[in-house]
């Protein structure tokens, strides 16, 4: 950590990249301002799985202890084969994974783990009700337009806001619209008392008939409840949105020729959330000049591998890593830096997300799961 260099740096959103930005940025000693559309910190979205790379990054910032304490500890990943429920492969996760790739893989609710992170954030420093408009930048620093009429002056900028990002449009006017996939995901939430015979504890993926199909599921709120995370084609397509209400009789059509196992399974979801999963290219830039991009805002990825959140957190390391002792007048630099260091990788897992067949067999985990974010050399 260093001492303050003066540099202000304003992250517009303050999701899981956005937090875990300004956690990484104010350790090295910069002010940081988060602008936020929402009114207030939502608890909307469902479970998510915090990977042992993901992991170790968030013990850096100083948030792995929380996380520890309020996820559930898989002990294994068991993948099942859709139509005969056969067990074709296991990964050894827990204590395993604490020794293969340096920290066990987590599951918690979404909420959780934002909450975990507002723990560690400079107090005062989310701006609420600012929905980003537009910014403009010149040699000296950034001013961000608010759709309030508000302005606000910073030395450079995050654009953290999202898979819509309003930031990513200004430095990228040009750009193609994201591409539906094709597929939809359901999510829905189990008391694990209604499924006594269930592996409750794994984390279950059901591998379907085409890569688009899927069953995943995984422990929740100290092992109460069961999550439930399923993705199918469609023929309709819907926005991407994190909270539509589904149907649960389209959900268990979806998995009509499933194993009974995880037909009982869809059985007992009473209600379902549905997102429409749209995917986009790698882009080619990050940055332009005192702005660059983080998270879902430069690399949407399909949910198959579990890794958007996650690639989010290294980004915000990285940035921290990149941007430490700088000044304002060398801070386009550091952003250089940080998106050199970050794109390959990112993009690799944005690629390999698209296909879902990462982990059907677990001998190549250790790339993504074994990355220690924090011992990565900065690109020159
Ligand atoms: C179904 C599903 C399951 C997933 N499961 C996992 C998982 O298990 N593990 C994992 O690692 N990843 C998972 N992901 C991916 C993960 O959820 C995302 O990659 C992650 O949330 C991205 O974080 P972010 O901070 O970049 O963006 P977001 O979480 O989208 O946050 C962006 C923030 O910016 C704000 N914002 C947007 N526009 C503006 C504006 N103009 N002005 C001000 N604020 C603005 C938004 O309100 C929001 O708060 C999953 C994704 C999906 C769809």
């Amino acid at each position: 950590m260093s001492g303050g260099t003066g540099s202000s740096i304003g992250i517009v959103g303050a999701g899981i990249g956005g937090l875990a930005a300004a956690i990484a940025l104010s350790r090295e000693g910069h002010r940081v301002e988060i602008f936020e559309q929402a009114p207030a910190f939502g608890r909307v979205g469902a479970a998510i799985t915090v990977s042992p790379n993901a992991l170790r990054a968030l013990d850096g910032l100083g948030v792995g202890a929380l996380v520890r304490e309020w996820g559930c500890r898989p002990p294994k990943r068991v993948n099942r084969a859709y139509d005969t429920g056969e067990v074709f492969s296991e990964l050894a996760l827990a204590a395993q994974a604490e020794r293969d790739f340096g920290a066990p893989l987590i599951t918690m609710h979404r909420s959780e783990l934002l909450g975990a992170l507002e723990e560690s954030i400079p107090p005062g420093s989310v701006r609420f009700g600012s929905r980003l408009a537009g910014l403009d930048q010149d040699d000296d620093g950034v001013l961000l337009r608010f759709d309030d009429g508000t302005e606000h002056r910073v030395d450079a900028v995050v654009g953290a806001d999202g898979v819509r990002s309003t930031v990513r449009q200004r430095l990228r006017a040009d750009e193609a619209p994201a591409v539906f996939t094709g597929s939809v995901a359901f999510r829905a939430t189990i008391p694990v008392d209604r499924v006594p015979s269930y592996d409750v504890d794994a984390f279950t993926k059901w591998w379907g008939p085409v890569p688009e199909s899927e069953i995943v599921t995984f422990p929740i709120h100290r092992s109460r409840e069961l999550f439930v995370f399923a993705s199918a084609l469609t023929s309709s397509w819907d926005e991407e949105s994190w909270t539509r209400e589904g149907d649960v009789d389209e959900l268990r059509a979806a998995f009509a020729d499933y194993h009974d196992d995880a037909r009982e399974l869809i059985a007992q979801c009473d209600s379902t959330l549905i997102t429409a999963l749209y995917d986009r290219h790698p882009l080619d830039s990050w940055t332009s000049g005192r702005v660059a991009l983080l998270g879902d805002a430069c690399h949407p990825m399909t949910p198959f591998m579990a890794q958007g959140a996650a690639m989010a957190i290294e980004d915000a390391v990285v940035l921290g890593r990149s941007l430490a002792g700088r000044g304002p007048d060398t801070l386009a630099a550091g952003l250089e830096v940080y998106a050199r260091t970050r794109m390959p990788r990112a993009s690799r897992v944005q690629l390999t997300s698209h296909s879902n067949q990462w982990l059907r067999e677990p001998s190549d985990a250790n790339w993504v799961y074994g990355h220690d974010i924090w011992a990565e050399q900065l690109a020159g």
